[in-house]
């Protein structure tokens, strides 16, 4: 299927590894020029290479942290008219809530909901101007379904997850829509330590609880990329507002 974004400009937020990566592996792959950004600038400029390598694509890189007001600055200045947005940063640590004071739970809320709330802020209209906008924020499937140990993610995600619910519906008719894609376990460095603490709190290993999953493995960066690649697409203009989750089956309700 042709998606319709070749020559578009793509930012993508938290890109070096994991989700944010296969997410600017599939965009470039459909013929999106990329800004991509991380913290550590070896492992960024090797990505931005492979991405070349495998698709052609133009890949520019910015060296920042997201949840940053400077490290948003610095990646807006290099990318002020994004047509596709995706947010991304790390997640949380685990622990348990009696434990978490101001501190921690401001840095969560920094992270995984201000951060992704301002991304927005500072670039929407322009996608609305200009008739095109795709936005994508990586959450987690634990807005769904909480792990307990989690909670800081639990919280702050769900927080995103409601503001962007409000906003998501007027933009549409400008053909701007915002979509969370909500990953369960995948094959990346928090993934198998979320499927390693999931263990602990039954008393198995992260092997039995990866091979428990409906799917008896992890997801793979690619096929949460491709994922994101169709939520950016022409075909998906009609879908907005909604909490995709890809978790290979992991959830059991009914909806
Ligand atoms: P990962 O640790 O494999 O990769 C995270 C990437 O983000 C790295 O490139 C890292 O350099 C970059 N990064 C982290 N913090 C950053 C910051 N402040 N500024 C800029 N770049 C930053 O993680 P992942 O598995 O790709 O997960 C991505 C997000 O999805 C995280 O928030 C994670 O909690 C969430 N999530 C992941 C899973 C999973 O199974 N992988 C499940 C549920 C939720």
């Amino acid at each position: 299927m042709e998606l319709g974004i070749a020559g578009k400009t793509a930012l993508v937020c938290a890109a070096s590894k994991g989700l944010g990566k296969g997410c600017a592996m599939a965009l470039a792959a459909e013929g999106a020029k990329l800004v991509i950004m991380a913290r550590q600038a070896g492992t960024l400029a090797a990505t931005a290479e492979a991405i070349r390598v495998a698709t052609g694509a133009e890949v520019t890189t910015v060296v920042g942290d997201i949840t940053t007001e400077a490290g948003r600055d610095a990646v807006l200045i290099a990318c002020p008219a994004p047509d596709i947005l995706v947010n991304n940063a790390g997640g949380p640590p685990p622990g348990d809530f009696r434990n978490w004071g101001q501190k921690e739970w401001f840095e969560a809320v920094n992270g995984n909901m201000y951060s992704p709330i301002d991304m927005i802020r500072r670039t929407l209209d322009g996608m609305i101007e200009r008739r095109f906008g795709r936005i994508i924020n990586i959450t987690s499937a634990a807005v769904k379904q909480p792990f307990e140990p989690l909670g800081l993610s639990n919280g702050a995600r769900s927080g995103l997850t409601g503001f962007v619910a409000g906003i998501s519906r007027d933009p549409a008719r400008f053909n701007v829509t915002i979509n969370n894609l909500l990953p369960g376990l995948f094959d990346t460095e928090r993934g198998h330590g979320a499927a390693t603490l999931i263990g602990e709190s039954r008393g198995l290993s992260a092997r039995d609880i990866i091979a428990g999953l409906p799917a008896g493995r992890l997801g793979m960066i690619e096929e949460f990329g491709a994922t994101c690649a169709f939520l950016c697409s022409q075909q998906a203009a009609y879908i907005t507002g909604q909490n995709i989750l890809i978790d290979g089956g992991n959830y059991r309700g009914t909806f």
